[in-house]
């Protein structure tokens, strides 16, 4: 039997294991889930668990269930490509014939002082449980700054307000506009929502230091009652520390078949791979579906086409609280209750699907 070792049951992981279960799977393998969480979570909705609009459960998913599907949770440290092997914290390591490394992302502090000390953050679901716990034990009339303006900035800036009117809210960026990827109708749609609902917008910020209830951006000093960070991401740190060939951001340099160059036996999925688009959860799916056939041909000794095509991108969807969102549908800008209501309709689906 052949051992195919997927590592992190998130949005890419678990697309590898939909396309495979329950029929796709030859035979001759067997497949190694490996996770430190019992089941999958939704990370996209963590700044609703963070803001404490939804409970705990309502984001989690349980892995499937398969005669040849062996689910091991646990840490994993690192990696030994040479010996084909998972290193596991306090557990034996986990050999692997094929390897799909899905581990994701973390938090980039971009060096800033203080910053990974004294921030809460919304990039792993212990993380969005403490910062849960933070943010909605604070006294009537504290104050929150948010550092970054992003789509998970500002999607907790407004979950937030739901949760806690009471809360003075300020959201920190370095643009002359919030989202500023996003077209110039989208950016101002969702900076009069925060008008109207009293959210401080603070643009051309930049976040020099931060010390405990302190924030500062450029020399003035804010104080603070809790400081969030969403000011950006960078690949797992098990990813950065392999001495394999990366871009920039720290993403694993990829052959057009999502292996390690010279390597055909180690695939990437997700935010920790180098991709030509931004990280997200539909980027990690779609590229997880070529990661299967690419793994069907290869067991099946059949020819590789030279390149894969494009991984085709729906849109992108943001919400305002319960009621409103905001995005781009088939590259058309939606805003108000129909883009919430689509993107709700997602949600639904992907854990209809998947539950
Ligand atoms: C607030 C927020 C909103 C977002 N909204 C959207 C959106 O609307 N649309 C969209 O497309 N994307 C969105 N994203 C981005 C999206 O969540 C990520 O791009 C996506 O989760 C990446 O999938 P992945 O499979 O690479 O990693 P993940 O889904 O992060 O999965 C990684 C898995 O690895 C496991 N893991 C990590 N380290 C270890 C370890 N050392 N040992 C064992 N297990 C480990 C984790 O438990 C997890 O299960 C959002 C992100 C955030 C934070």
């Amino acid at each position: 039997m052949k051992n195919l070792v997927v590592v992190g049951g998130g949005y890419g992981g678990m697309r590898v294991l939909a396309r495979f279960l329950p029929n796709q799977l030859p035979e001759d393998v067997t497949i190694t889930l490996i996770d430190r969480n019992p089941y999958h979570c939704l990370k996209t909705e963590y700044y609703a668990l963070a803001a404490g609009t939804i409970s705990d459960q309502d984001i989690r998913v349980a892995f499937p269930e398969h005669p040849r599907l062996n689910i091991t949770y646990g840490e994993v440290s690192g990696f030994d490509l040479e010996a084909k092997k998972v290193l596991m914290k306090d557990m034996e390591p986990i050999s692997y014939d094929d390897l799909v490394i899905g581990l994701g992302c973390e938090d980039n502090f971009h060096n800033v002082p203080g910053a990974p000390e004294h921030t809460y953050s919304i990039q792993s679901i212990d993380k969005a449980r403490e910062t849960y716990k933070a943010l909605n034990d604070l006294p009537p009339g504290s104050t929150v700054s948010i550092v970054g303006a992003g789509l998970s900035g500002v999607e907790l800036a407004s979950e937030l307000h739901e949760s806690r009117p009471d809360l003075n809210i300020k959201l920190f960026d370095r643009g002359n506009h919030i989202l500023s990827t996003y077209p110039v109708r989208l950016s101002k749609y969702v900076e009069e929502w925060f008008l109207t609902h009293g959210i401080e917008i603070v643009s051309n910020s930049n976040i020099t230091r931060v010390e405990p209830n302190m924030l500062y951006n450029h020399e003035e000093s804010i104080y603070s009652d809790a400081i969030v960070w969403t000011a950006g991401i960078q690949p797992n740190i098990i990813v950065r520390e392999m001495s394999v060939e990366k871009d920039r951001q720290g993403r694993i340099l990829l052959t057009p078949h999502h292996n390690i160059p010279n390597n055909e036996n180690v695939y990437v999925v997700g935010d920790c791979g180098s991709l030509p688009h931004a990280p997200s959860a539909q980027l990690a799916e779609g590229q997880a579906e070529q990661i299967v056939l690419i793994l069907l041909k290869r067991w099946n000794n059949e020819e590789l086409p030279e390149a894969m095509p494009t991984i085709k991108l729906k849109g992108i969807l943001g919400s305002l609280g319960k009621k409103h969102g905001f995005g781009l549908v088939a590259e058309r800008p939606v805003t108000g209750r129909f883009a919430r209501f689509i993107k709700s309709g997602i949600l639904w689906l992907y854990k209809y699907h998947n539950g």
